[in-house]
């Protein structure tokens, strides 16, 4: 690769920039419309096979310009097609697996089409249905879905995949940690076989590795520097604080005005909307995002958040991802993720596009265990700035001890915080042996997500083929954490 972004030997040496990796007519005008007149390194590696109709794996994080790298190339062959689509069909889909990033995807995809007639349709959960079953009815270009909806639509025959020829997935390990990853493989199996399929994931665990083995065909692999090893410019640090102290630390680290756009991260649901409420209490004016607020509260306080209307977000890891709002100054860690990985994932919302950033972790002593984690994969030790653990307590919050020691088992982005969707048996007790009993809290009994069934319980193959045991997936209420 050149710094000329030329291809050498390809007789386009002439041309630079997207043109120079195939784009052409609207699409390339389009794009450099957008303001993207040199490919990012993800897109020269991944546009030109795709043009040639290879399968990609590509490795990569939100921000590193992965939308364009598999929508220009779709988006090129699309065009050309004409408008002549079998009614409730998708030529393409794309399948994200929170709705933020979908209608991201979908936002960037209209501003790369913009003048070359292509359809885009989304299809997500926490919305009107009808609407959207409206506008797949005559056929549609580019369906941008979360699995969850998609799936409900394809079971009730509102939407064919037979004729979809290209597949992407997008944030693959995402998709993993929400127990999406059988109703993906469903989605897949249903679509064209001799469809185009790119899978891209910001980090490769083995399930991921396994799943591209199943859905694409001699794939290109394509890697960029993930943020965490690109972002040195990310200051990390700890404050150390039991947590019935963690409310009045955030709130006296939040009156300072150089704080100017801080997202504040909570394990839970429960508990980003506790941190918002006490925020509120505290005179802060906080914006809240979770898997259990509906579409339109979601978009709102990102919108409220990206426009400034508020200068704190309080999320959980659902927002970690996926979501790309520049400016972010500060990235407070409330508690510490289940998964070490999440941490990385968290403080890549600062420090964007070159911008300095700072990320700070609230840690009580009994989440030391979750951070050595963290700190054996970030391969340093967080310095600690502030060590409350000598003062007094606070004066203790009655609410305090009952919330300590349940944990409504709704109340997880992840499902038990495994990757597999599995509920943690016997052999997870060594991994949370350091933890409290009171931490994690009972579950209490009956209560099962559809990802926390035995596979065995879930057939592999075939939308028609689920019924019976299935009936509460597929027929019955969705759960609210599965709602996208
Ligand atoms: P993504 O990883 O696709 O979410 O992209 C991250 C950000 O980079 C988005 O704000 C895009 O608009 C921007 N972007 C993507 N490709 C380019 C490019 N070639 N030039 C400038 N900006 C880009």
């Amino acid at each position: 690769m050149t710094n000329e972004n030329t291809l050498p030997g390809t007789g386009t040496a002439e041309l630079s920039g997207f043109a120079a990796l195939g784009i052409t007519g609207a699409l390339l005008k389009a794009t450099i419309a957008a303001g993207f007149t040199e490919p990012k390194p993800i897109q020269m590696q991944a546009i030109p096979p795709q043009l040639e109709g290879r399968d990609i794996f590509g490795i990569a994080q939100t921000g590193s310009g992965k939308t364009a790298a598999f929508a220009l190339p779709i988006l090129s062959r699309i065009i050309g097609l004409g408008t002549k689509r079998r009614p409730k069909t998708a030529r393409a889909l794309i399948l994200a697996p929170t709705r933020e990033l979908a209608v991201q995807i979908e936002e960037t995809i209209k501003i790369l089409a913009k003048g070359a007639h292509v359809s885009t349709a989304l299809v997500l959960g926490g919305v009107s249905r009808f609407s959207q079953v409206k506008k797949i009815g005559p056929g549609v270009d580019v369906l941008i879905a979360t699995p969850g909806r998609l799936t409900d639509l394809v079971r009730e025959g509102d939407l064919i995949l037979a004729d979809t020829k290209w597949l992407v997935l997008d944030e693959g390990d995402r998709m993993l940690d929400m127990g999406f990853i059988n109703d993906v493989k469903r989605i897949a199996k249903a679509t064209a076989p001799d469809r185009q399929t790119a899978l891209f994931s910001a980090t490769m665990p083995d399930e991921i590795a396994e799943l591209a083995k199943g859905l694409l065909k001699n794939p290109v692999r394509v890697e960029v520097a993930p943020q965490s090893t690109a972002a040195a410019e990310i200051v990390q640090s700890l404050v150390l604080a039991r947590t019935k102290q963690k409310r009045q630390v955030l709130s006296k680290m939040l009156g300072d005005e150089a704080m100017r756009s801080v997202i504040v991260f909570s394990r839970t649901k429960h508990g980003a909307d506790r941190v918002t409420k006490d925020l509120a209490r505290d005179g802060f004016n906080a914006a809240v995002i979770h898997g259990n607020k509906s579409q339109n509260a979601r978009q709102k306080a990102l919108n409220d958040f990206r426009d400034g209307a508020v200068r704190i977000l309080v999320a959980t890891d659902i927002a970690a991802r996926g979501i790309d709002v520049p400016g972010i100054s500060h990235v407070v860690n409330f508690d510490l993720p289940d998964e070490a990985e999440s941490y990385v994932h968290r403080i890549g919302r600062t420090g964007r596009n070159g911008r300095d950033g700072i990320a700070i972790t609230l840690c009580d002593p009994s989440e030391n265990a979750k951070l050595r984690q963290v700190e054996r994969i970030i391969r340093m030790k967080l310095p600690v700035i502030a060590d409350h653990l000598g003062s007094p307590d606070p004066q203790r919050d009655p609410r305090e001890k009952t919330e300590r020691h349940f944990e409504p088992a709704n109340d997880r982005e992840h499902h038990g915080g495994r990757r597999d969707g599995r509920r943690p048996g016997n052999g997870d007790t060594k991994r949370f042996a350091s933890q409290p009993q009171g931490e994690r809290g009972p579950k209490p009994q009956g209560e099962r997500t559809a990802a926390a069934k035995p596979n065995g319980e879930r057939k592999p193959d075939g939308f028609k083929r689920f019924k019976g045991n299935n009936k509460r997936r597929f027929g019955g209420k969705r759960p609210a954490n599965r709602a996208a």
